[in-house]
């Protein structure tokens, strides 16, 4: 019998998943290749961190020893997230390092913006020409023509504290595109803008969500998800797509796109009707002495008062209702509504993305399942709902720069004063708006030209130099972005940096460190290597030195007050490594590494090198309930609601007697009823509601002419048709994800894209008939408001009859058929500006084999490079939120005889005015006190307090 991994020594008979820590250094494989002689391959086994989603599951390198090379990736057992184990794409870093067309040295374009014409430059010319740059635009007081533009993090802390040692408010992310209508829900509850459920120990489970499958968080949770259900938990799934996640459910709710707070709602209605709700949680727990609903005022009131409005508040949402909007029977709501009140503080759940990023109004989905947690006292429990800050460690570097006194309005502009991130979705129509332009630029793995809606607008924009000045693409791999970058800078994948990351995967606190195994490979060898360009292929460098190199080329001689926060804190006015930037983390911010360390006769870097992560506690229950430190009341005062503040701001609250933290929100309780929704002229929303969203059935009937009386004009836009738009009208999911891509960056993975390659459009065999006796296959035209695409048909009923559905990260191209862009997933298109904002792409071919020194690429079979879809969408921001409502409410008809597979066609006129429209929902700042935003709300690269305020507050 061959031997296995673990049993090499043929001396044990054990099997274990992964080589014990003690055999890393000189851990021994047969070589596959090799078979069938039997020939010992030696490894070194470094950690890191997979950068492949925001998860940062722990990586194994085996770095074979004779050739220096990267063999492959596995996971690694001491990461307290990801246990060892990893989705698909952990392994598939190893097609990403190896990719034969990846870029490996900076470029720098030669010819006109997006004519694809580069030469290869040196770091060196990159660090002065932008220091240069930006240095003379924050001498002359432009900083904010200076702009960071972040797709995948992958990091915590860092930007920030660089754009801030700029003294700049340069912060753009992906946020709005992404999780932004979330995280406006749970804001509002309880100020941490993520859940962070404790699935391992629930008994109930409710997902809005395919989360099991692809979810934020998605290896580390769905081991944790499938923990709870060994253990006994029911889960229920409330989404329109039998997804993968909805097959493993009890339940399996199909609601119609953007009802889910109306079904949410019925719940709570069940629950509060019954009397089976936790009565003591929400005395002590929820801010019911502030409601004030249909004419009822809760000051001066007693609880059960308060208990009687909102059961006469919440008796509209009948479960008939709740099925009469969304599709889901009655009898089945009532049922898990009963399910969840037995499950009472062990219930948890999640809602990220999907219907909340879907939907106008879909914050108000998380609002409503957050009444659930809170009607149930699961909030803070084993089994329950946690807040992200409670397991999200972020430890301090050696100094933090102040904030910066000034505040971008192309980041966070007046009409939407309480968008959760940067409107980073609205910056093509900002700088065609003339709202400001950019004079140094840097998109870094981020991709707006293809992940973002509109992104004919993106190139519109980024091609003309008078918007924007200088352009860096900070990516590892090819993008359709990058095309029309002024430089494209190689940056490392998992294995090829330096990252410190954590994550509220579970009821813990920990870190991970992702590193480049090579250099750390190198450097166990003796060799010195100073940036870690050295050690990586080519000339890829790492994030981390890149900054830290441009700031001292910025400031070349501290004059400027930036160089200080760039010096080592070992070696006075030195620059800093970053090897001692992430020494100083871990000998002073990380509390029992250094004792852990020490037991090992290590350092705290060495510690953090040998393992990568570190669990800094674990069972992080109820911190609301953490007294405040007596040194800190002083000169502090308690109000009759027990609400103790200092110096005006609430620092905690008083309870049976003890002065404990609480919630981090102006009542310090959780938000029941938002004053912050009151006070910034959305009183109508104070307490969780349900609105219809643009997608509702309503809105898709008002598009053809009718004229239902159920939708208020306030809040609903109503879809305007291009003229030649035809086709039976449906609502289109767009935003669903195949568990083993990612957007850009798993472009070149050859192991993914040979598993997922096609984006099919899922329809109901109810609606293939009624759209003419369509089968699998067949092709189809899908109009939106701005445009259209080709795309085949499948045909199944794993979905709700009047939706269609579509993934996204498919559809990849590029302009000349010999481009080495992500040939695994790109076809060869042939695009053309046809008239004045008028875009027309056509596929020349799909995916083809083709020559290289992977002999894999003369194997790929499959010609399928998918449709790209998110690029006929036009912008719809959300009025509250800011976030894109992803869902579209389309037209669906059969191809005609000129249109082929992969077509696309958009009028970015028409994208400019459904943005207008849109802007129009609005109700813009100030508000209290002349203010730009809440106090109290996060926000990245927070400003100094002083610039929160429109002139003197
Ligand atoms: S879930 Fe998958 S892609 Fe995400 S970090 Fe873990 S292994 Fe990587």
């Amino acid at each position: 019998m061959a031997p296995t991994r673990n049993d090499q020594s043929k001396t044990s008979s054990k099997l274990s998943s992964s080589p014990p820590v003690e055999k890393w250094d000189d851990w021994v494989e047969f070589d596959a290749d090799a078979w069938p002689r039997r020939v010992a391959r030696h490894y070194q086994l470094i950690p890191t961190s997979c950068f492949n989603c925001e998860s940062a599951c722990g990586l194994l390198a085996y770095i074979d020893k004779e050739s220096g090379q990267i063999a492959k990736f596995e996971g690694n057992p001491r990461h307290p997230g990801s246990r060892g184990r990893l989705c698909a794409k952990g392994p598939a870093v190893i097609n990403q390092i190896h990719d034969p067309d990846r870029v490996l040295y900076p470029m720098k374009r030669v010819g006109p913006r997006g004519s694809g014409k580069w030469e290869r430059t040196s770091w060196d010319e990159v660090l002065e020409t932008f220091g240069g740059r930006i240095r003379k635009a924050i001498q002359e007081g432009r900083g904010e023509e200076v702009m960071y533009h972040v797709g995948r993090p992958g990091h915590d802390f860092i930007m920030e504290r660089t754009l801030q040692a700029w003294g700049i408010d340069g912060h753009n992310s992906h946020t709005n595109i992404c999780s932004a209508s979330a995280r406006l829900g749970y804001v509002l509850w309880h100020h941490a803008d993520r859940p962070s459920p404790d699935h391992a120990n629930a008994r109930f489970i409710l997902l809005l969500s395919a989360h099991l499958e692809s979810g934020h968080y998605f290896n580390p949770h769905a081991q944790r998800i499938m923990d709870g259900k060994m253990a006994g938990a029911k889960l229920a799934v409330i989404d329109p797509r039998l997804s993968n996640t909805a097959s493993m459910a009890d339940y399996w709710m199909p609601s119609y796109p953007g009802t889910e707070a109306a079904v949410l709602l019925a719940m709570a209605k069940v629950i509060l009707d019954e009397n089976r709700f936790d009565a003591t949680f929400m005395k002590n727990w929820t801010n019911w002495e502030q409601l004030e609903i249909d004419g009822f005022k809760a000051d001066g009131q007693d609880f059960n008062a308060v208990i009687e409005a909102l059961k006469r508040h919440y008796a509209q949402y009948t479960p008939e209702f709740a099925e009469k909007e969304s599709g889901v029977p009655a009898d089945v709501i009532v049922k898990v509504a009963r399910e969840i009140a037995d499950a009472g503080s062990r219930f948890a759940s999640h809602l990220w993305r999907g219907s909340a990023s879907g939907n106008l109004g879909g914050w108000q989905a998380v609002r409503a399942l957050m009444l659930l947690h809170v009607l149930t006292g699961s909030v803070g429990t084993p089994g329950g709902h946690n807040l992200n800050a409670w397991n999200k460690f972020v430890p301090k570097p050696f100094s933090v720069p102040p904030p910066q006194k000034r505040w971008s309005e192309m980041l966070y502009p007046p009409e939407w004063p309480l968008c959760t991130h940067e409107m980073s979705f609205l910056l093509p129509h900002f700088l065609k708006e003339g709202r400001g332009r950019l004079e140094a630029y840097f998109t870094r793995v981020f991709n707006p030209v293809w992940t973002y809606p509109d992104g004919f607008s993106w190139i519109e924009v980024l091609r003309d130099e008078k918007l924007v000045g200088l352009h860096a693409a900070l990516t590892p791999t090819w993008s359709e972005t990058a095309w029309y970058a002024d430089y494209v800078l190689p940056m490392g994948f998992s294995s090829e940096r330096h990252d410190l990351m954590s994550q509220e995967t579970h009821a813990s606190k920990w870190i991970g460190f992702r590193q480049p195994v090579l250099r750390v490979f190198q450097e166990k060898r003796g060799r010195k290597v100073d940036y870690t360009y050295q050690a990586n292929p080519g000339e890829v460098w790492e994030e981390d030195e890149f900054w830290i190199n441009l700031s001292w080329a910025i400031d070349p001689d501290g004059a400027m007050g930036i160089r200080q926060w760039f010096e080592s804190p070992y070696r006075p006015g030195q620059k800093i490594t970053v090897g001692e930037y992430y020494r100083w983390i871990f000998e002073n911010s990380v509390p029992g590494l250094p004792e852990a360390a020490r037991k090992e006769n290590l350092t705290p870097l060495e510690y953090m090198r040998k393992y990568a992560a570190f669990e800094v506690t674990t069972d992080v229950y109820k911190l609301n309930e953490k007294p405040v430190p007596a040194g800190n009341l002083d000169g502090s005062t308690v109000a009759a609601t027990g609400l103790v503040t200092k110096n005006g701001k609430p620092i905690g609250v008083q309870l049976n007697g003890t002065i404990v933290t609480g919630y981090n929100t102006p009542s310090r309780k959780l938000e029941l009823f938002s004053k912050t929704l009151a006070d910034w002229k959305w009183p109508e929303f104070a307490l969780p509601e349900y609105y219809r969203s643009h997608v509702h059935r309503s809105a898709r009937e008002l598009s053809v002419g009718l004229r239902p009386d159920d939708l208020d004009p306030q809040y609903t836009p109503v879809v305007d048709w291009p003229k030649d738009a035809r086709g039976e009208v449906y609502t289109l999911l767009p935003i669903f994800r195949l568990p083993v891509l990612i957007h850009t960056r798993s472009g070149n993975a050859k192991y993914l894209y040979e598993i997922a390659h096609k984006n099919p459009l899922w329809l109901n065999p109810v609606d293939a008939k009624k759209i003419g006796e369509v089968s699998t296959g067949d092709l189809l035209k899908v109009h939106t408001e701005i445009g259209y695409f080709v795309v085949h048909a499948w045909v199944t009923e794993g979905l709700t009859p009047g939706v269609v559905a579509c993934s996204h990260h498919l559809g990849r191209w590029r302009m000349h058929k010999e481009d080495k862009i992500e040939r695994f997933t790109s076809a060869w298109v042939d695009l053309k500006e046809v008239g004045k904002g008028q875009w027309k792409m056509r596929q020349i071919t799909g995916v083809q084999p083709y020559d290289s020194s992977d002999p894999d690429t003369r194997r790929v079979w499959w010609s399928d490079a998918g449709v790209h879809q998110d690029i006929t969408f036009p912008v719809h921001p959300d009025p509250i939120s800011g976030m894109h409502c992803w869902h579209q409410v389309v037209r669906v008809e059969r191809a005609g005889a000129d249109d082929h597979y992969g077509d696309i066609f958009v009028d970015t006129t028409l994208s400019h005015a459904v943005y207008r429209k849109w802007k129009a929902l609005t109700r813009p700042a100030p508000g209290p006190q002349n203010s730009r935003r809440p106090l109290w709300f996060p926000r990245v690269a927070r400003p100094a307090e002083s610039s929160y305020y429109f002139g003197k507050p």
